[in-house]
């Protein structure tokens, strides 16, 4: 079984992502809406999850804050996070890297460029 979080406002989004997972043979993807959102559902699932998806952008929690709440959980320091973002900046890539993203994605992307970069972080599954 492989879980994947993926997290962001844009429900078009999540299902692009969540599509792609599928075939890489990602067998559940649990989706939230914002941070804070994300925070309740890792807990639910005992915090096991081979990969997050976060964006940045989103209302009430944003990604940022979301990586950097759970990086300073010792049992989640090592979970990778990828930030899928329209923040396309180097600063913003520093910030994430420094906040503790394991890899960023910068949107807007094809399915197919979305896939490959994935394998990336997830092999074959
Ligand atoms: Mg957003």
């Amino acid at each position: 079984m492989t879980r994947v979080l993926v997290i962001d406002d844009s429900g078009t989004m999540r299902k692009i992502q969540k599509n792609v997972l599928t075939t890489l043979g990602v067998t559940e993807v649990v989706e939230a809406e914002n941070g804070q959102e994300a925070i309740l559902r890792m807990k639910e699932h005992q915090f096991d999850f081979k990969l997050v998806l976060c964006d940045w952008n989103m209302p009430i929690m944003d990604g940022i804050t979301f990586l950097q709440k759970i990086r300073s959980v010792p049992q989640l320091k090592a979970l990778p996070v990828v930030m899928v973002t329209t923040e396309g900046e180097k600063s913003k890539v520093v910030e994430a890297i420094q906040a503790g993203a394991n890899g960023y994605i910068v949107k807007p992307f094809t399915p197919d460029s979305l896939k490959a970069r994935l394998t990336e972080y997830l092999g074959t599954t």
